[in-house]
């Protein structure tokens, strides 16, 4: 039987509210929802005194359009996180894998008798750690962190509600996916004094000249295959390393957006190459077809609508793979 989330919520309180130590980990390659729930939590935390550190275990530099939620330094590097802490957070992260570098802090921390706390959002949340609290139906972690600062008796302050913004506007893709309570969220985070056109822009409407041509070539490369995905129809690229050479990660994660909008395809698949020979693929969804149940098939996961794995080779056998994968998906 699973617990309800005030319950879940409520059993994690005493463990955030006396914590004199605790470090708050993003999953790798962090996005605003990740990396803006460890802030507004540590940030917390951090002002009633506790020793906070917020980590991620890679890449080494927080990715440029994220530093600003950092306002009060909590970030350390990934090398300065101890062995096993004695309360650790992990957030927006469905599996231990996806703490990357830091995947082994959750054995080491639970091995010498610490908590590890985990809130989150993913359907693929693998209930691993000591304490959860995870929703599936929340569209953001974001939306968690906040029910636990209400929880926590925090006062909202503009630095906190900036880093709550962030992460709910970008997990409902500015909105679109966000249910009444999440706006009501949001209208209190604006009421804190989060300056939001300012953040929207800074956070994913600003982009070098250099993003033009790379857009270009990339989307220049897209293919179209309507049988694909059971008929619902499959658009995809991919982006080689030479292709964002000079980038930032931003540039890279935002040709999924225009993909996406190919009215022809229910499915949208880019295909990232960050390293020599491994591919990142994005998958969207309209709505026809659950992705994360075909990204799960090929060891990642996600949420029905957005999803994601890893994949070495080719991408031509990599899209075989995919397209394997999507016609054994579930249907909505
Ligand atoms: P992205 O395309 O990177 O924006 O990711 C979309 C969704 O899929 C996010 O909720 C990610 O957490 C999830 N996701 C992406 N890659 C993976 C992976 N390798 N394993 C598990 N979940 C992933
Ligand atoms: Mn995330
Ligand atoms: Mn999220």
């Amino acid at each position: 039987m699973s617990v309800s989330v005030d319950d879940q919520i409520a059993a994690a309180v005493p463990l955030l509210a006396t914590a004199e130590d605790v470090t708050l980990l993003a999953h790798v390659n962090p996005d605003a929802d990740a990396l803006g729930s460890a802030l507004a939590l540590g940030l917390a935390l951090h002002r009633r005194g506790a020793r906070v550190r917020v980590s991620f275990g890679g890449p080494e530099q927080t990715p440029e359009s994220l530093r600003g939620l950092d306002s009060a330094g909590l970030i350390v590097p990934a090398e300065a996180v101890p062995a096993a802490p004695p309360l650790l957070v992990a957030l927006d992260t469905g599996s231990v894998d996806r703490l990357g570098a830091l995947a082994d802090r959750v054995a080491a921390t639970t091995e010498a008798g610490g908590t590890v706390l985990v809130v989150d959002h993913h359907v693929s949340n693998t209930r691993y750690g000591t304490h959860h609290v995870v929703d599936d139906r929340a569209e953001a972690t974001a939306v968690l962190v906040l029910r636990l600062l209400d929880a926590l008796d925090v006062p909202l302050d503009e630095p906190i509600a900036r880093c709550l913004y962030a992460g709910l506007a970008t997990d409902t893709v500015s909105f679109r996916f966000a249910g009444p309570a999440a706006h009501r969220s949001a209208a209190r985070l604006l009421e804190s004094g989060v300056d939001a056109p300012a953040m929207l822009r800074q956070l994913m409407d600003s982009h070098p000249f250099g993003w033009l041509h790379m857009l270009s070539t990339v989307l220049g490369r897209a293919q179209l295959e309507p049988e694909a995905a059971q008929g619902v129809g499959l658009v995809h690229t991919h982006i080689r390393l030479a292709d964002h050479e000079g980038l930032r990660a931003e540039e890279v994660e935002s040709v999924v957006d225009v993909v996406r909008t190919t009215a022809e395809a229910g499915v949208a698949a880019v295909f990232k190459e960050f390293a020599q020979g491994e591919w990142t693929v994005s998958l969207r969804s309209t709505g026809a077809l659950d992705v994360r149940s075909a990204a799960q098939r090929l060891g990642g996961g996600g949420h029905r609508m957005a999803a994601g794995f890893t994949a070495y080779g080719e991408p031509g056998q990599v899209l075989a793979e995919l397209r394997a994968a999507l016609d054994q998906a579930t249907l909505l």
